[in-house]
């Protein structure tokens, strides 16, 4: 039985109380904060100690509502220390709440928290924004719960003694990220946890001594499991920046990984093309990224272009492409569910459409994701009609068990029943599987992902990828943004058709918005022999997205019904 990550960390703190565990940069890539394995045990005993004076009991819901900080990571160790299961959630903007808070008092509603927690900085222009839009009279409300900071506690001196869970207890909720339907909190066990930490060290060679820069955010799957869970159960050392000074300067990240000699980093793969875009030759120049031993990519879909470009632009930092790491997995499998891809498959693309995996080198490139490595893992391919098992040059569902399948979704029986207890048709397994709701097959042991199964446009009988078909656009006119395109279906007259939501790096006048839908019609129809429905131009924002900026296909298809694209 795996450590729990309190114990391991329980013991970090005894046998090595002086380690620097977390390092908190500004925007300009300076130190601002760090916390000892000491500090960091104290901060959570304060934590712990304030919320049982408080009232909550093991078990109680605290939602954790803070701007990119390590007073984030204090709290949520202080939740896990006092058995409170922390709720962390994406912090609603104070000066424009009408956007955030309906998602926020949702969460709120879903996991019938009994306060929030906060800091100083959050609390000032929390009270700051409400006391600005008082004054409006359709003002949307927080719900109603105490707020309590978290960052001026002081101890009582006395000794706070720490919970110590049984692997079935559950430690948090982990929200998923609202691309496919509204945020589901998924139910995370300490046992999930102890099990996916201890893989990802196996995996990406974590240890003492590695050393990790990141920006991805911390209320989000990939960046407080990954990143500050597996910190705090001891593997390296872990430098934090906030994912809005990447946004802003895309250089600080590099600058504060060539510093550190960091060896580990992770994100997205837009992040990847904007490193391209944003940062110089001169500057690319002055880094020494040579340290680095994985690079991982995941979180969304992987385009195999923008890592060529990456590693084509960023070679003279000394970065080896064989760092490269790309990684798949969910909210509801705790994280991981492949990691390590090595290969890129081209698959003819008229088989792609019915289905098959057909390797054709002129097909569609797709990057491995990598291997089943998680100990006790078991993934198939199922078809998500029939519920029967794929042959092995078939795509359909990836369903997944292991130990780190969460126990399900909070308050939402039904759904977790469909989605965490999924039998095999015609099978003589005894499995409970998780369904994934993403399409995809294993080629030589790894695994490639096509794309969501909700999202699949199925055209008189071609199954098309949406993100294909974007991939497919996003260069044949200079003013398209990249990464500002949604493809999505709609039903007219009982068949299936093609509609684009396609942003404007600038406004733009009429004479340039048909020329923009014409070269738009003309790739797609070149390229897939397709019509378009409709394609609507319009600025920034009519690409709905997630607070981690994925597409949102099925909002931007409703706003499309109803009329609300541009
Ligand atoms: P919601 O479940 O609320 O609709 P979400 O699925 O985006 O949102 P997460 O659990 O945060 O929420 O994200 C996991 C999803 O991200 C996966 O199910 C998959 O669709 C996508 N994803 C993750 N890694 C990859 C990858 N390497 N390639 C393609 N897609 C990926
Ligand atoms: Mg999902």
């Amino acid at each position: 039985m795996t450590d729990s990550i309190l114990s391991s960390f329980q013991r970090l703190r005894a046998e090595d109380p002086d380690r620097r565990m977390f390092t908190f940069v500004d925007d300009k890539g300076n130190d601002e904060a760090t916390l000892t394995a000491r500090q960091l045990g104290a901060a959570a005993d304060r934590v712990a100690e304030s919320l049982r004076d408080r009232g909550f009991t093991p078990g109680d819901r605290a939602i954790l509502v803070y701007p990119p900080s390590l007073d984030f990571v204090e709290a949520f160790l202080g939740c896990l220390a006092a058995g409170v299961i922390p709720v962390p959630v994406y912090p609603p903007n104070p000066f424009k709440l009408k956007k955030d808070l309906a998602t926020f008092n949702a969460i709120a509603d879903n996991c019938g928290a009994r306060g929030i927690l906060t800091n100083g900085t959050y609390d000032r222009s929390r009270t700051a924004g409400s006391v600005t839009s008082f004054f409006s009279s359709d003002t949307p409300r927080w719900p109603s719960l105490p707020w309590y900071r978290t960052d001026k506690l002081r101890a009582s001196g006395k000794e706070v003694v720490w919970c110590q869970p049984d692997s079935a207890t559950p430690a948090f909720l982990q929200y998923t990220s609202g691309s496919t339907s509204a945020p589901k909190g998924v139910i995370i066990s300490h046992g999930n946890l102890a099990c996916e930490v201890t893989a990802n060290a196996a995996d990406l060679g974590l240890g003492p001594q590695a050393r990790g820069v990141f920006w991805v955010p911390q209320y989000h799957d990939l960046g407080l499991i990954s990143v500050i869970l597996s910190t705090i159960a001891g593997n390296g050392r872990t430098t934090l920046m906030s994912p809005l000074t990447f946004l802003q300067r895309p250089s600080v990240w590099f600058d504060v990984l060539s510093r550190t000699r960091a060896t580990h980093t992770a994100a997205p793969n837009f992040a990847f093309e904007l490193a391209v875009r944003k940062t110089t030759p001169q500057q690319r120049a002055g880094w020494d990224l040579s340290a680095l031993r994985a690079v991982m990519s995941a979180a969304e879909p992987i385009r195999p272009s923008t890592m060529d470009n990456f590693f084509a632009a960023f070679e003279e930092t000394g970065i080896d492409r064989d760092v490269f790491f790309p990684a798949y997995g969910l909210a509801e499998h705790t994280v991981s569910v492949s990691m390590g891809g090595r290969s890129t498959l081209h698959i003819d693309k008229t088989a792609l459409e019915s289905g098959k995996v057909l390797p054709a080198a002129d097909g569609v490139p797709y990057v491995g994701c990598g291997r089943i490595t998680k100990p006790d893992a078991v993934v198939r391919i199922v078809d998500p009609v029939s519920l029967r098992e794929c042959g092995p040059d078939e795509i359909g569902e990836i369903w997944v068990d292991s130990p780190t399948k969460g126990l399900g979704y909070w308050g939402m029986p039904e759904e977790t029943e469909a989605a965490f207890h999924a039998r095999i048709a015609g099978s003589p397994d005894d499995v409970e599987y998780l369904r994934t709701g993403d399409l995809g097959f294993f080629h030589d042991g790894e695994l490639f992902i096509t794309g969501r199964n909700k999202d699949l446009i199925i055209v008189r009988g071609r199954n098309l990828y949406p993100a294909d078909i974007e991939d497919s656009v996003r260069d044949c006119h200079p003013l398209i943004r990249p990464g500002g395109l949604a493809a999505f279906a709609v039903e007219v007259d009982a068949s299936e058709e093609l509609v684009l939501f396609v942003e404007t790096k600038d406004k733009v006048g009429l004479d340039e918005r048909d020329a923009i839908v014409e070269s738009v019609r003309r790739r797609v129809y070149e390229e897939h022999q397709l019509g378009c429905h409709a394609v609507v131009v319009g600025k920034q924002g009519i690409v709905r997205k997630t607070t981690s900026g994925k597409v949102r296909r099925s909002a931007c298809k409703q706003a499309f019904l109803a009329g609300e694209a541009a």
